[in-house]
């Protein structure tokens, strides 16, 4: 992992100072408590059990007097000392899930605001099934990382701390409780490095399959409509298979090296075992220490195992962190100049100059467009369908930003001024709007958040929708499915239509508005769009003869050039499109 994610990683932890000196806090109290845990059972068995002195502070004491006194304040100090460990084991877990959880919240915060501030062209190119993965299950994956360092530390400190004991105590037992350490580094190291690759397509799997479920339920009208639930279903089965056996292989790993971790450790102790007993018939050590050695010993070794398997689970939360990083380091291709200005009640004439633009991997998507276009004005946007036309109005907005040339809105480069100004100043209204789950009043206001119940009403009346939401069941209360299922294509078109109306942007944009909608409501809707481009800079992709003719200009766009400009009565006497066009419509309406 890159040296400046460690950075990044601990920059999270500093909004929570206190907490991170409690969690260390505690981990020196544990690591004593656990020093001390040993000891009256050693001071029983040496000095009142057997005939040993009693530890320096408490010889010629009273305690030397009264055994039985003395058996009663060693079984009550490790009756405390117990009660301290688990008293300090609950502090411990209280700060350390505070400090997790709040520190997932935020870096989950920052890749979700990153995630919306990435550009279309990220998200054309990108599943959003990995997005809701890395949210969802990898955004614990920092504080993860934070966490392992009070383990590490505790492990770390319980291991010197007890280690130098025990050199007191038996040096030779001490140095030989180390001969595990080759072999656990070792096992650490190749652990390590092999299971790096594995993790990472275990992470691509599962995330791949977040993303079909994703799709397949955002498309499950398609999917239904051509009988396709099986195909899909086992196109889910095969690749959860896939990730399910990758998953089981990276489990297998981890249990195999446990089981080395564990293995290593048991010889350790074997060994130090026999070596204390033949320490004890030689007299150079007495039960009660080898007790406390014992007990030292195989805390030493847990210590060890853990920082074992701290570390080789470390390899998981890098993995989740790199991924993480990947998405939070990519630059949202189009964002804010430093130092932009804002866009405030702007009169709404809108400039293209010399503007060019490709998708990735195209040429010539848009080509040298150039056009002038006076506040209030209706603009219609002709031509054959992948001409560019929904790219064209796209770049308004700042969806993408041009290659070559600039836009201008009051004579202002678009990026002079702050994205969210620009979007404030433009309604969009597309073919087939989208409805979040909620009542219909929350749908319409999400164009104004804080609009007032009446001004909603008042939208609705204007956008023609006031009649048919009070005929729903519970009126502007009633509640819509996802993406609007429960309402036709018309009512969602006048509810979105209501919701700029209540945006009140000075400029429009339409994109075939009325494309998915039956000639009956076609009129209502036609009716409420004449009046919400009232005043409104407007530009409308329309294949609909009638809307055309009314613009004061039409452009006229073939493979993402402007090929004929003007108005209705100008165009129709050329020779170009706009002439076949019309006259094939018009044969259309009259048959
Ligand atoms: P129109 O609105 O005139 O039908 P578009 O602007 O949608 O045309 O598309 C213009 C061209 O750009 C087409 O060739 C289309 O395939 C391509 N295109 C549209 N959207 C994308 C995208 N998000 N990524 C890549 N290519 C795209």
């Amino acid at each position: 992992m890159p040296m400046r994610y460690g950075v990044k990683v601990l920059s999270y932890l500093s909004a929570y100072k206190a907490l991170a000196v409690a969690t260390l806090g505690a981990v020196v109290l544990v690591t004593l408590a656990n020093l001390l845990a040993p000891w009256p059972m050693k001071v029983l068995i040496d000095s009142v059990l057997g005939d040993h002195p009693l530890p320096g502070i408490l010889t010629g004491s009273y305690f030397a007097e009264h055994p039985y006194v003395l058996i009663a304040v060693v079984v009550a100090a490790g009756f405390l000392i117990v009660l301290l460990q688990n008293g300090l084991q609950v502090f411990r877990e209280y700060v350390n899930t505070q400090l997790k959880l709040r520190i997932t919240l935020d870096f989950r915060v920052d890749l979700f605001q990153h995630a919306q501030r990435l550009s279309m062209a990220y998200h054309d190119s990108t599943y959003s099934g990995n997005l809701v993965y890395l949210l969802n299950n990898q955004a614990d994956a920092v504080a993860g990382l934070i966490m392992t360092v009070p383990t590490l530390a505790q492990s770390l400190l319980t291991f010197i701390g007890m280690f130098l004991v025990v050199v007191f105590i038996d040096a030779q037992l001490a140095l030989v409780s180390l001969l595990v350490l080759p072999f656990l580094f070792y096992s650490v190291r190749s652990y390590s490095s092999r299971i790096h690759q594995p993790l990472h397509r275990v992470k691509d799997l599962e995330s791949q399959t977040l993303s079909m479920i994703q799709e397949a339920m955002s498309m499950l009208r398609v999917v239904v409509a051509f009988g396709r639930e099986k195909h899909e279903l086992n196109r889910f089965r095969a690749q959860g298979r896939e990730a399910l056996d990758a998953r089981v292989d990276v489990t297998v790993r981890q249990s195999l090296f446990e089981l080395t971790v564990n293995l290593i450790t048991a010889g350790g102790v074997a060994f130090v075992v026999g070596l204390g007993a033949v320490h004890i018939t030689h007299g150079t050590l007495t039960v009660g220490e080898l007790l406390v050695v014992m007990a030292y010993i195989s805390t030493i070794y847990q210590s060890l195992g853990t920082i074992s398997s701290t570390v080789g689970s470390l390899q998981d939360q890098l993995v989740s962190i790199e991924r993480a990083f990947e998405v939070l380091e990519t630059d949202p291709d189009v964002s804010d100049r430093p130092g932009v200005g804002k866009f405030v009640s702007v009169r709404g004439s809108v400039a293209f100059e010399g503007v060019s633009f490709s998708y990735d991997g195209q040429v010539g998507t848009l080509s040298d467009i150039s056009f002038r276009v006076e506040p209030g004005e209706f603009v219609a946007i002709i031509g054959p369908t992948g001409a560019g036309k929904t790219t064209l109005v796209s770049l308004i907005p700042r969806f993408y930003d041009p290659g070559k040339g600039r836009i201008m809105i009051d004579s202002t480069d678009i990026r002079d001024h702050s994205i969210e100004s620009l979007r404030r100043q433009i309604s969009i209204v597309g073919q087939d709007p989208l409805l979040f789950v909620g009542t219909v009043a929350e749908n319409i206001r999400y164009g104004r958040l804080e609009a007032s119940h009446a001004a909603v009403m008042e939208a609705a009346r204007a956008a023609n929708a006031h009649e048919f939401i009070q005929r729903l069941p519970d009126g502007y209360e009633t509640l819509v499915g996802e993406r609007g299922a429960r309402l036709s294509g018309g009512e969602r078109q006048r509810i979105s239509i209501a919701r700029a109306f209540l945006k009140n942007a000075p400029i429009l944009i339409l994109d075939e508005p009325t494309a998915f909608i039956d000639p009956k409501t076609e009129g209502r809707v036609l009716e409420a769009l004449n009046t919400l481009r009232l005043g409104r800079t407007t530009f409308m992709i329309s294949h609909r003869p009638g809307t055309i003719s009314e613009a004061d200009k039409i452009l006229v766009i073939e493979q993402g050039r402007i090929t004929e400009m003007g108005s209705h009565e100008d165009l129709l006497s050329g020779e170009g499109l706009y002439g076949e066009f019309r006259s094939i419509l018009e044969k259309q309406v009259h048959t």
